[in-house]
């Protein structure tokens, strides 16, 4: 099946008779007939669903859908997207462990990383996403365990480049982790270009309509951890809390991922979405590919639009000719990027607050990436716990405004825009 058909085909077949959409099968329990059925769940020993903390038929769907459309072999659903990032980073890391990870990342991760995670013992290296070979080499350690980087970077729009990293993370016998949220896997699939695994905040084109909060992971199962068996002793060796099963060995590459952070971290942190949330978010699903590509047309109309405004310092869309990323996104994302543009009025930071002041249609809010066109100020909002050296390291300038191209019509989002713009 091809990515549209995916969109709605994907992850749940119904037999004779049976529901046409997902049951949302909304119970904390499930009943079996005798204790050692139950056992041989507790076990591993038997697929099956026992209790919805770790998991549910009607995620599973869904998270069988996201999985089929980024080509992977397993994946799961996670409450949120920041939990995806930390079970993605902490079911191969832990304390003493490091990660080497792009400067150019969505500011609740840089700060779940920075200061968090280090907080449990997880250090980090942050690299500039277009650094030297040398500086990149540099930035691995003895005890580095993955590379994380983002497809298009929220909210900078810096395209990562993911076949390089990829070379980059398995010379050293680590994966690569990519947060693909922006692109969605519509415009992109990091396991074509030899990335490991792929988180998503689903809460964003994924879900699309400001429904729900969510994330999934994706596991390619191509990596190799018995390969590097020493680096990945939480797959490699005995689980105890589990009567000595090794993941690699029982599940192999494709199984092994998805089952320890199903079995061993939602088992003990529980981000479990609802059932309910994930029926919604399968609802977006089904429409991602047409939505994908009306934000990007819409987007791309605006970002030309500002660029020939003489009021309008500077315009940021890896869709633009011209633009920094143009070239490495027309290789990634041939059919389109995503609908965020950030971009800069004249008169700086002032002027880009007074400019989205006076917007009508769109809304000043905390989120990106879904039907209504929304905007935001990042270094007074998302990435106010950064420095003006941190947020020019991870390419957000004071003075930017991030624009999130809904799928209005796009002439009426051009209104908008030059009505602000005329009453700055
Ligand atoms: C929003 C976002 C997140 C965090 O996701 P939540 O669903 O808000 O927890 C992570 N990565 C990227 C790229 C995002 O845009």
């Amino acid at each position: 099946m091809r990515p549209e058909t995916k969109c709605i085909e994907a992850g749940y077949t119904p037999k004779n008779g049976e529901p046409r959409m997902i049951p949302i099968v909304q119970s904390t329990t499930f009943k079996y007939d005798t204790s050692a059925d139950m056992g041989k769940l507790f076990d591993l020993e038997a697929e099956g669903y026992f209790y919805t903390r770790l998991q549910n038929p009607t995620n599973d769907y869904v998270a069988k859908k996201i999985t089929a459309l980024e080509g992977g072999a397993a994946g799961m659903l996670t409450s949120s997207g920041q939990a995806a990032n930390f079970y993605a980073v902490f079911n191969l890391a832990g304390a003493g462990d490091h990660v080497v990870v792009s400067t150019s990342i969505y500011g609740g991760t840089f700060n779940l990383f920075n200061v968090t995670m280090r907080r449990m013992g997880v250090d980090f290296t942050f690299v500039d996403p277009d650094c030297s070979d040398d500086e990149l080499e540099a930035a691995f350690k003895p005890n580095t365990k993955a590379v994380f980087g983002e497809t298009i970077a929220n909210p900078a729009l810096i395209v990562f480049d993911i076949e390089r990293f990829a070379n980059a993370a398995h010379a050293h016998g680590v994966p690569l982790i990519v947060d693909n949220t922006f692109a969605t896997p519509i415009n992109c699939r990091p396991f074509e270009w030899g990335a490991d695994i792929v988180t998503h905040s689903t809460t964003k084109y994924m879900d699309g309509h400001d429904a729900t909060v969510g994330g999934a992971i994706i596991d390619s199962g191509k990596f190799d951890w018995m390969a590097n068996a020493d680096k990945f002793p939480g797959l490699c060796t005995p689980d105890d809390s589990y009567h000595g099963i090794t993941y690699a060995e029982k599940f192999g590459k494709e199984g092994a991922y998805i089952t320890k952070a199903t079995a061993q971290l939602m088992r003990d942190l529980g981000s479990i979405p609802s059932p309910m949330n994930c029926y919604l978010l399968n609802l977006g699903l089904e429409s991602l590919a047409v939505r994908m590509q009306r934000h990007c047309e819409n987007a791309q109309k605006v970002a030309e639009f500002l660029d020939a405004d003489p009021r309008v310092e500077y315009v940021t869309y890896p869709g633009l000719k011209g633009d920094k990323y143009y070239e490495r996104a027309q290789k990634y994302m041939p059919n389109g990027t995503c609908g965020v543009i950030s971009f800069g009025v004249k008169g700086g930071r002032s002027a880009a607050e007074e400019f989205m002041k006076h917007l009508k249609l769109a809304i000043i809010a905390t989120h990106v990436a879904d039907a209504h066109t929304c905007v935001l100020h990042p270094a007074s909002s998302t990435h106010r716990q950064m420095t003006d050296e941190e947020l020019m390291a991870g390419g957000v300038r004071p003075d930017m405004v991030r624009l999130s191209v809904g799928i209005e019509n796009v002439e009426d989002i051009i209104d908008d825009l030059k009505q602000a713009l005329d009453n700055i």
